[in-house]
């Protein structure tokens, strides 16, 4: 029995697997492999057409809001987003809370001034700033809603009338939120919703072509929005697999069901590490991410030991990011309970034979 807490690409749901591997050898019986199909055809169209049709659904978005299947991953929108955005001249806000927060400023600043509103880097990233003025004239303000490596996550969506723009990528369709208060969210697919290689974005179409610079088509969220995500060829597979994983979550009962099981595994995990004095959780409690769980030991010494019994029981992905070192354990939509269960059980049992 493999529990699989790895942080991306990451655990998907075991039907998904199954209608994929599927798909490769026969899709939907037509005798071909859905890798030998034509974009273009009435067999790949409708897969399209039912993943940008689920996203609506369960985004619940309204007609303003259009959704793209993008290639480049999460990183492209770093840049892409002030390329459409953020004219010469212009000022765009950034919060700057984790190493995926602050890429993306790094990126904008090619294209209009950047203005960083908050940043948590004075304390590792460990917690999320809350005192902070978004400027009125900015075109945007830009956060990253959680922070993957460091285990934030912001519970609230900032009060103000600037446009929205959010890096979601790793909890996207993991809690209800009001997804339309957004100008853009963007999140690359292979943490919450399907493969790598493909990026899913939401715009509000209205706040579009605003800025006076040319730029190449691919980079255009018009021009793909006129084609429909077709501008050149989408990466076939990777949006197979998210439709997939969409007809999933909507199964399970959309949002609000998968956001219940979310939050048992996140209270859990956290109980039993607050309960154990071996393990230390390294963030602030109000901001700790119910994605991405990170904590170290005690004893650091203790931790190859925990590291080893982990791999022996079959626990996927705990090892912590280099970055901040220790373990992360990541619990996407796709992780059941009963792997977090295991794990908890596995914490105990160490902390009564090291304590
Ligand atoms: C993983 C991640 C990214 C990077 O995604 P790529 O698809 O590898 O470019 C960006 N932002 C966040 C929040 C992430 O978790």
């Amino acid at each position: 029995m493999t529990h699989n807490f790895n942080a991306g690409p990451s655990i998907l749901p075991k039907e998904v697997f199954e209608q994929a591997s599927q798909a490769i050898l026969n899709f939907n019986n037509t005798g071909l492999s859905i890798l030998e199909i034509g974009h273009r055809t009435t067999l790949f169209q409708p897969v399209l057409d039912e993943a940008i049709s689920l996203v609506k659904e369960l985004m619940q978005l309204d007609s303003d809001h259009e959704v793209l299947f993008l290639h480049g991953g999460a990183t492209t929108q770093f840049f892409q987003v002030p390329m459409n955005l953020l004219d010469d001249g212009a000022t765009a806000a950034y919060l700057d809370c984790g190493v995926w927060g602050s890429k993306p400023i790094k990126e904008a600043k090619l294209f209009g001034n950047v203005e960083v509103v908050a940043s948590s880097k004075d304390k590792n990233y460990t917690y999320i700033p809350k005192e902070f003025t978004i400027p009125s004239n900015a075109s945007y303000f830009h956060y990253t809603t959680n922070n993957t490596i460091e285990g934030t996550q912001m519970h609230f969506v900032p009060e103000t009338n600037v446009p929205l723009v959010a890096d979601m990528s790793s909890d996207v369709l993991s809690h209800v939120m009001d997804f339309n208060r957004f100008a853009l969210i963007y999140a690359g697919a292979q943490k919450n919703i399907g493969a790598a290689g493909v990026n899913m974005v939401v715009v509000n179409k209205n706040r579009l072509g605003k800025v006076k610079r040319q730029m190449p088509s691919m980079m255009d969220y018009r021009k793909h929005i006129e084609n429909g995500s077709m501008l050149n060829t989408p990466p076939v597979f990777a949006i197979y697999v998210c439709m997939l994983t969409l007809r999933w979550l909507k199964e399970q009962g959309g949002v609000p069901a998968i956001e219940k099981i979310n939050d048992q595994k996140a209270e859990l995990l956290y109980k039993t590490l607050d309960s154990l004095p071996v393990f230390k959780p390294t963030v602030n409690k109000e901001d700790r991410s119910k994605m991405n769980v990170v904590f170290v030991m005690d004893d650091p010494g203790q931790e190859k030991a925990f590291l080893e019994l982990c791999k022996k029981e079959g626990m996927v992905g705990v090892k912590g990011h280099r970055s901040v070192g220790g373990f992360r354990v990541s619990l996407y939509n796709a992780l059941p309970l009963s792997s977090v269960q295991a794990l908890t059980e596995l914490m105990n049992h160490f902390a009564l034979k090291h304590a």
